[in-house]
């Protein structure tokens, strides 16, 4: 494993420090996957599941390179901030390709997309439920060239769920995966875990993920992947938001069947009287939802996935 640290010192501030390993497989050329995790700071799953990998994958059964990138948003992680960079408050996954001359997310995008992703032959992008979500495991990929190889990446991952986005309903423009696939490298963002809890059977899952996604390219000559069921592939979103603030009691949960027309949750004021009612718009599954009570107005409630 060859150690790295990813300097960017053209940030406002002191220089953001990204350490980054690369392990170049001795069964000769093959692809290079790259697998970041920590993308936002409450998720830990992934990056466990990347620590757990640098020391499991042996550069003696590996054909090509895998660099992978423990914690990306390493503001958001040290400051325990869920989903968004605490120096401009943007979610660092709506802000890919990024921008040179923007913001302190969007130059972190960017810098991260040229050296990181670009590069790169296949990514893989490592996150969870954050610290006020519950979820059910899941892999997202767009609409694109490439899509065909990217979702054979999510069905090698092996979650119970896979999302297809298209392009025209894109509730999540600007993130890794869907930056990386308009250049026409395939790209999955993987979802497992929920609420910033680091649980065994989560990093166990993202790690045979990513173990059998370097099986399904060739780079993992004779590994064994324990077979998973088939999952339920889903042909798009509803992403639901909140009208109102309000207290937010859920009445459903992640992974549960709902029908159109189904009571999903209520939102409540201060003194516990209904408020707002939110009822299922389509068929669906919800795969993410927000838990904590504490929801503002237009604040995300829920994913339904649909189709
Ligand atoms: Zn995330």
């Amino acid at each position: 494993m060859e150690k790295m640290t990813l300097v960017l010192d053209q940030l406002p501030g002191d220089p953001v420090e990204i350490p980054c390993a690369r392990i170049e497989g001795s069964l000769g050329d093959g692809p290079h996957l790259t697998v970041l995790a920590g993308v936002h700071g409450g998720e830990y799953t992934g990056p466990a599941a990347v620590l757990r990998l640098l020391h499991e994958l042996d550069p003696g059964r590996l054909r090509g390179t895998v660099t992978a990138v423990p914690v990306l948003n390493q503001p958001a992680f040290w400051s325990r901030t869920a989903f968004v960079v605490p120096a401009d408050g943007k979610n660092l996954n709506r802000c890919f390709p990024g921008d040179p001359a923007g913001s302190y997310s969007e130059v972190l995008a960017h810098e991260v997309f040229t050296r990181l992703i670009a590069p790169s032959d296949a990514l893989l992008d490592l996150h969870a439920g954050d610290l006020p979500e519950a979820l059910e495991p899941f892999c997202l990929y767009e609409e694109s060239a490439v899509e065909e190889r990217s979702r054979a990446l999510a069905l090698a991952y092996g979650p119970g769920h896979v999302v297809r986005q298209s392009r025209a309903l894109r509730t999540v423009g600007g993130s890794t995966s869907s930056a990386a696939a308009d250049v026409g490298i395939p790209a999955i963002i993987a979802e497992i875990g929920a609420n910033g809890i680091c649980d065994e059977a989560s990093v166990a899952g993202h790690l045979r993920g990513v173990l059998a996604v370097c099986a399904s390219l060739g780079m993992l000559p004779g590994h064994e992947v324990d077979p998973s069921p088939p999952p339920t592939e889903h042909s798009g979103w509803a992403w639901l938001r909140s009208p109102v603030r309000g207290w937010w009691r859920p009445a459903v949960a992640v992974g549960a069947q709902v029908a159109a027309g189904d009571l999903l949750g209520v939102l409540l004021d201060p003194y516990g009287e209904e408020l707002h009612r939110v009822a299922a718009p389509v068929d669906g599954c919800p795969l993410f939802l927000t838990s904590s009570p504490a929801v503002d107005a237009d604040g995300l409630l829920l994913g339904l996935a649909t189709g």
